[in-house]
């Protein structure tokens, strides 16, 4: 015994949902990387088999089977859980609301229920910069109104408020963990970006870039900001990830303690700063075309990191525009 708890941190299980996705497999990277136990269980409905390193025990399933979840939990002595698994995609959700309530808030409520049974001890939630709506301020902090515009947003805060009222009667700490614009690829090429239909600018101005299609539509030039069109906070995908073994070590170090903490660099750049990002790193141009607003954009979304990057020890370590376009563009001409 080294006495200092590391022993018991470095061999938790970690059950990864969402594991062959965009961020979930970059999750599990770095959590193989950092010679840490994972289990992966996703259902391959927008995930991808291949993205899961071989040596990392697979399961093909549904997070919203506690039977299933119960036995993953029970045969690798997980001790915590990453979950990803969930829909993304915001005009979706609008269209068809109950299917976020169901793979996201249904899901996350079942899932959590077999934590609970199982006697998992954390549990590290993808929530979103989405639960804030429209902020009113810039940039923005953890206590500011929680008022989603869209049912992805409400969505997600519902998982949160179930695991603060989880938290609250189990033995169960948790970290909601609200992303603002995750983008790029792991460095080293393993993983990337690659389900269909990507509505995300960095994604959609990388396969421009590469010819897979004709323009990029700006959607709204009259947004109050410098340059009038939409300003987010990018980050990489790599140093999110590396958030989330942080928040891990958070969550041990003081169980009775749980956070919830934005995701970002603090800073935006706006929609025309991302495609001239794009333009310099390739010598092309991208055809831009001048559309409307698309509904439900706010003006700015940037995230106040402070207390990520304080209650976290979170370091970025890619906070930079090009890099994460660099990395965008090298698994973008990868890809098919
Ligand atoms: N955007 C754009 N053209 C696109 C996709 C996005 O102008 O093809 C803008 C969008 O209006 C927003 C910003 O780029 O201001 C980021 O949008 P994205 O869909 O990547 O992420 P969101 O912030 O909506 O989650």
């Amino acid at each position: 015994m080294r006495g200092d708890g590391m022993e018991a941190t470095d061999r938790m299980t970690v059950l990864v949902t969402g594991g062959a996705g965009y961020i979930g497999s970059h999750a599990v990277l770095a959590l193989r990387d950092a010679g840490r136990p994972a289990v992966v269980i996703d259902n391959l409905v927008t995930g991808f088999r291949w993205a899961v390193p071989e040596d990392v025990p697979f399961v093909e399933g549904n997070v919203a089977d506690m039977d299933l979840v119960g036995r993953i939990i029970a045969e690798h002595d997980i001790g915590a859980i990453m979950h990803f698994a969930g829909s993304v995609v915001v005009p979706e959700s609008v269209v068809d609301p109950l299917k976020y309530y169901r793979n996201n808030t249904a899901a996350s409520r079942a899932l959590i229920e077999a934590a609970v049974a199982g006697g998992v001890r954390h549990f590290i939630f993808s929530s979103t910069a989405a639960t804030y709506g429209i902020p009113e301020a810039i940039p923005v902090t953890e206590d500011a109104p929680q008022r989603p515009i869209n049912p992805y947003g409400m969505s997600k805060l519902m998982t949160e408020a179930m695991l603060a009222d989880v938290a609250a009667a189990h033995p169960l700490n948790y970290c909601a963990l609200r992303y603002f614009n995750v983008a790029g690829a792991d460095p080293q090429g393993r993983s990337g970006q690659s389900t269909a239909g990507a509505t995300h600018l960095i994604k959609i101005a990388a396969e421009a870039a590469c010819g897979k299609r004709g323009h990029v539509a700006i959607f709204g030039t009259d947004y109050a900001t410098p340059d009038g069109t939409g300003v987010r906070d990018y980050i990489h995908v790599s140093d999110l990830a590396e958030a989330h073994l942080r928040a891990l070590d958070t969550l041990m170090a003081e169980p009775t303690r749980s956070h919830r903490l934005n995701c970002g660099y603090g800073r935006g750049f706006s929609v025309r700063e991302v495609l001239d990002a794009v333009d310099r790193l390739t010598n092309r141009t991208i055809e831009r075309r001048l559309e409307p607003r698309r509904a439900g954009d706010p003006d700015a979304l940037v995230a106040d990191n402070r207390a990520a990057i304080a209650t976290l020890g979170w370091t970025p370590r890619r906070d930079d525009l090009d890099t994460i376009v660099r990395d965008a563009l090298a698994w973008e001409r990868g890809l098919k």
